[in-house]
């Protein structure tokens, strides 16, 4: 920013009815004179008056020196001897001289301080235009209330003008209901000064009723002498959306969807760390002769086979536990909160749903059958691994028992 430079200097004029008695030398100067002499020279002072204002300055000389009006400070726009414009403000004194009444007028000059105002509303201009022409969404608001609002915004939120965005009482509606209090305890958050500045992804609600994701920074300015929110913003949808479906193809399986190895080994191990729950239990299912149904029918009659087997597994298990997949045809089943008997009532269950689909492969019915471990595990704290390799063991055992058959421990 330019400093702004006040330099007014001021002048002293003494008149009778505009004729001048006295001038000094910045008075002169101030005209564009060269000397006091050429001021004391004028007809009339109504030489150096813009025309505009002669009328309204032999006003006020017949109201002060007739004391209908006190003598004041008054500002007038003039023009000097060169044609220039400046302003002044002037402040009048009704004195004697030499036995009668006359009008002394100090003249300040005024033009710097009307450059320093320039200057002032050029520096606007240019925030104005920084935030009018930035590509990043900008509002302003109190308690969800728009305060300001830059077109970017109007442009990612989706709406028609900056008007039709003025005109909503409240932001509320471009915030899903289930962030509504999130949103408030953050605005709250902020005005309080508990935090300086907010940094996240959020969700919205554009106008044309789509969802969409912002980065959004928050800060509180002052604005018209009140704190509000700053929020600046830009869309961060097709990447949010990209970041998220990059996440889930890295924890779940392509052909069933269900959690991958790795996921459903990390989920397993959170949900037993420091959790007292009395049970856990963990199934290992295995497609009986799998091999099979690839060799007699083709690789994607196993794999509709594999897709079935998942879904059907889903549906049985719902909310109760976690399904994942294992490895080629293995499955595994963790349940939290369930003994080794309801987990085998589940696994039973299983190995019913599993014998009531059919499938049809060249022409034939078919259908598979599966063999299933369960290990238990009731100590605070489980051992993942142990946990899985017992599971393991068990259905290792129903293959070796003759298939399509539940092992649990004793
Ligand atoms: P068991 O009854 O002892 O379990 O015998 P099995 O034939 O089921 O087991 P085996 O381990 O001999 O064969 C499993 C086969 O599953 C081998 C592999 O080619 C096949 N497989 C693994 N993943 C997939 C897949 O994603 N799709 C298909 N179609 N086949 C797969
Ligand atoms: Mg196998
Ligand atoms: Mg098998």
């Amino acid at each position: 920013m330019k400093p702004i430079h006040i330099d007014s200097t001021y002048g002293v004029v003494i008149h009778r009815n505009f004729s001048p008695l006295y001038a000094d030398e910045k008075y002169a100067q101030m005209f564009g004179f060269e000397s006091i002499d050429d001021v004391m020279n004028l007809n009339s002072l109504f030489d150096i008056i813009d025309p505009k204002f002669h009328c309204a300055a032999q006003q006020a000389y017949n109201d002060v020196m007739s004391g209908k009006e006190r003598p004041k400070v008054r500002s007038y726009v003039n023009q000097n001897v060169h044609g220039e414009i400046f302003s002044v403000l002037t402040v009048d004194h009704v004195i004697e001289w030499e036995g009668q009444p006359a009008l002394q007028i100090t003249v300040i000059d005024m033009s710097m301080i009307d450059q320093a105002n320039e200057q002032i509303l050029e520096q606007e201009q240019k925030y104005k235009d920084l935030i009018w022409h930035s590509l990043q969404g900008i509002l302003v608001h109190r308690d969800f209330r728009p305060l300001m609002i830059n077109p970017s915004f109007v442009e990612i939120i989706r709406a028609k003008s900056v008007a039709e965005v003025m005109a909503l009482d409240n932001f509320m509606r471009i915030i899903p209901e289930r962030n509504h209090d999130y949103a408030k305890n953050r605005y709250q958050e902020l005005i309080s000064g508990k935090v300086k500045s907010t940094n996240s992804i959020v969700e919205n609600i554009a106008f044309d009723g789509e969802i969409r994701y912002f980065h959004l920074f928050e800060s509180v300015i002052n604005w018209d002498g009140e704190p509000a929110v700053q929020s600046s913003m830009i869309d961060v949808t097709e990447k949010y959306n990209l970041e998220r479906q990059i996440k889930y193809q890295a924890s779940h399986d392509d052909l069933t969807g269900l959690l991958n190895r790795r996921a459903i080994s990390e989920k397993i191990t959170q949900k037993t760390l420091g959790i007292s729950c009395p049970s856990k239990t963990c199934l290992l299912i295995d497609i009986d002769n799998f091999k099979l149904i690839n060799d007699q029918f083709g690789h994607y009659a196993g794999d509709e086979v594999i897709k079935r087997f998942s879904q059907q597994c889903k549906a049985i298990v719902g909310d109760s536990g976690l399904v994942g997949r294992w490895g080629g045809e293995e499955f595994i089943v963790f349940l939290p909160q369930k003994d080794k008997e309801q987990a085998y009532t589940l696994a039973k269950r299983i190995l019913q749903g599993c014998k009531q689909e059919h499938y049809e492969f060249s022409g034939n019915k078919h259908t598979v059958a599966v063999s299933i471990g369960i290990s238990t595990c009731s100590s605070k704290h489980c051992h993942i691994e142990a946990l899985i390799q017992d599971a393991d063991n068990n259905m290792y055992q129903a293959k070796q028992q003759g298939k399509n058959q539940i092992v649990m421990p004793e």
